[in-house]
């Protein structure tokens, strides 16, 4: 699969907001959407464009969402078919979806500082599921999956780096031991465990041309 190699925090500044894609240097000063003569659309005379139509608006969240998540088009319109097969609101069942993918869960227990940290931690065969080496980083985890760390010095040593290195706080839907570095899923995702302010119906709107 495709991975975005180009600067990310250019991402930020075209979402304007802050992605949280570099880890714990999206906490510091440092963070190019806490200086302000960085703080805007990239691009010469970006200020100029034109307030953006209603293709635009709808355009813009679909992006933020796929940038947050770092999955390209075609994955993304694979969770949006699937979450409109499935009961409920659409927006919300797309939301989950993405909400469920492993790296994501591996960021939130604080196995890596980024989406794109996990990611690779789990390509490289450091993250094992219900006691089993998994690398394929888009799984949808299910409610009791059981997620570990490789029982090898090196890799055991790799994650503890990376614990309490900033990053999301453990959600409600998931369980951390940090001694043995197991999480668990204790229940489904909601639609409150998803942190950046996302209006899911303009999606739909869009995806549904
Ligand atoms: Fe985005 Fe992080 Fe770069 Fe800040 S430091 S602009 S949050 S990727």
């Amino acid at each position: 699969m495709g991975r975005y190699l180009g600067p990310v925090c250019r991402l930020c500044r075209r979402e304007a907001i802050k992605l949280m894609l570099k880890g714990a240097r999206c906490e510091t000063a440092k963070c190019a959407m806490e200086r302000q003569w960085r703080a805007h659309p990239p691009g010469a005379h970006s200020w100029r464009r034109r307030k953006p139509g209603d293709y635009g608006i709808r355009l813009r969240e679909k992006q933020k969402v796929k940038r947050y998540y770092g999955v390209f088009e075609r994955q993304f319109m694979i969770y949006f078919r699937t979450a409109e097969r499935m009961k409920g609101n659409t927006g919300e069942a797309l939301l989950n979806l993405l909400e469920r993918r492993l790296d994501n869960v591996i960021w939130k227990l604080g196995f890596a500082p980024s989406h794109r940290a996990a990611r690779a931690a789990i390509v490289h065969g450091h993250v094992y599921l219900n006691r089993r080496r998994l690398n394929r980083p888009g799984y949808l985890v299910k409610k009791g999956d059981r997620i570990s760390v490789k029982p090898s010095e090196r890799s055991q040593k790799f994650i503890r780096q990376t614990l309490g290195d900033g990053g999301p706080s453990v959600q409600t839907w998931l369980q951390l031991d940090a001694q043995t570095l197991e999480g668990v899923v204790a229940a489904m995702p909601s639609r409150e465990d998803v942190q950046i302010p996302v209006e899911e119906q303009l999606i739909i709107e869009m995806c549904s041309r």
